[in-house]
């Protein structure tokens, strides 16, 4: 008998049928004398719905009754998958995040998960139940509703994983397991058998959606085992583990993109220590993530300092940097949504010299223009049009040859 913990994505319970379907999955899983805890998403689009509903309100809603709002979606889900377990006969209890004590900060709508009190997990579980938790939420310690970010339930099963010392955290999803590239985009795109924690974590980062970047944080500095798979089959997925050796084998694992990123540039910057830091620290204040960064050589004792933040940051962001521009008295803000970011990544790039020239030759090839770069140990992006993605992903994925790696296989 093992503990497992099984989170179902939007995807897989998108309507009455895919709930009944993943209580049978959940139920076969419990018959084998396994303990079930149960995470869920929001039935399909039910977050984008409901974001759009706060928009037709109000302009800019406060973030603390969007959190109220969005809570709603994953309760419905949990609720009903209880129903459906309790009609196949198998006792099964649902809760919402708070009711599980899962403490986070009080960053409404990005909030970070600080502590979680299993014991009404583990005294449901003592008494034979299966499990379900709403994913994507949790409570402040002064009993406000949080969320923990779009795709917040990877989070939500990760630490409730970790704190449980489950023997496996299990990620249904609507593919087979984590992809060279995203299906959608490139069609002989292959399923990975496995990939180590920092390659998920920086495909994650970097706009693989099929796991939430957060919950990759915890998952590697805990070394919470993952399986990737399909709700809609039984096939073995993607397992995501410590490094082996022979990972390193291959330069390039996976390609990545993310389209919803916008640039934003101060120009005439002063160039004098201190002023980046003022810059940065006021967004950082505004817990606003900055991706990359290239400061242009000064030429006249002024520079201009470009950025990106993600498309859903740019408004708030904008606001921040022109009063903090105005301060250090540098010159306009301005801004370029229509940018997108693609990257490569693989642990092998350690050992493997030449994929910069090879990824930017690749571009090139297409007369793909390159607005910005950055490199991490295993990652290069690079900043594009955003019309111009899919053409580079694919160009990409052909380049360093992907479909040669892991198995071919349909996507649900
Ligand atoms: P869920 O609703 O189950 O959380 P998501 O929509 O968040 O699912 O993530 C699954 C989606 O991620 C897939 O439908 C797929 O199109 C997309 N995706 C992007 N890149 C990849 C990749 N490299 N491998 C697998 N899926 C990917
Ligand atoms: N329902 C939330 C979202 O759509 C959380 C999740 O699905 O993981 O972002
Ligand atoms: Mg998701």
């Amino acid at each position: 008998m093992a503990l497992i913990v099984q989170k179902y994505g939007g995807s897989s319970v998108a309507d009455p049928e895919r709930v009944k379907r993943v209580a049978q999955r959940v139920a076969r899983t419990r018959r084998a004398g396994h303990q079930v805890v149960v995470v869920v998403s929001a039935l399909g689009d039910t977050t984008d719905n409901l974001l759009e509903l706060a928009s037709k309100v109000c302009r800019r809603p406060p973030e603390r009754e969007m959190d109220m709002l969005l809570a709603t979606g994953e309760q419905v889900s949990c609720a009903l998958l209880a129903m459906a377990m309790h009609g196949l006969g198998v006792k099964a209890i649902s809760f919402t995040g708070a009711q599980v004590g899962i403490v986070t900060d009080r960053a409404h709508t990005r909030a970070r998960i600080q502590d979680i009190s299993a014991q009404r997990i583990q005294a449901a579980l003592a008494r034979k139940w299966v499990v379900i938790v709403a994913g994507f939420q949790g409570m402040t310690r002064d009993h406000e509703i949080t969320t923990l970010g779009r795709g917040g339930s990877d989070l939500t099963a990760v630490a409730l994983a970790k704190a449980l010392n489950a023997r496996i955290c299990e990620i249904y999803t609507d593919v087979e397991g984590v992809y060279t590239a995203d299906p959608r985009i490139v069609p002989n795109a292959r399923k990975l058998p496995a990939i180590s924690y920092d390659e998920m974590l920086e495909l994650a980062g970097s706009g693989t959606q099929v796991m939430q970047a957060r919950s990759m944080e915890v998952a590697k500095r805990y070394e919470v085992p993952l399986h990737i798979r399909s709700s809609f089959s039984r096939a073995t997925g993607t397992i995501i583990s410590k490094e082996v050796k022979a990972m390193e084998q291959v330069a390039v694992s996976g390609v990545s993109l993310q389209k919803d990123e916008a640039k934003v540039t101060v120009c005439d910057v002063p160039d004098r220590p201190g002023v980046a830091a003022t810059i940065f620290t006021r967004i950082s204040d505004a817990n606003i993530n900055v991706d990359m960064i290239v400061q242009n050589v000064s030429r006249t004792g002024f520079t201009d300092v470009s950025f990106t933040v993600s498309r859903a940051d740019l408004a708030r962001v904008l606001r921040v940097t022109r009063r903090v521009a105005a301060e250090v008295k540098a010159g306009r803000v301005i801004h370029d949504d229509g940018v997108a970011k693609v990257s490569v990544v693989g642990v092998g790039m350690r050992s493997h010299s030449g994929i910069a020239a090879k990824m930017f030759q690749a571009l090139a090839k297409e007369s793909i223009n390159i607005e910005m770069i950055s490199t991490s140990e295993i990652k290069i992006s690079c900043i594009i049009r955003k019309d111009q993605a899919v053409k580079a992903v694919r160009t990409l994925h052909d380049s360093f040859e992907l479909e040669k790696l892991g198995k071919s296989s349909a996507r649900k």
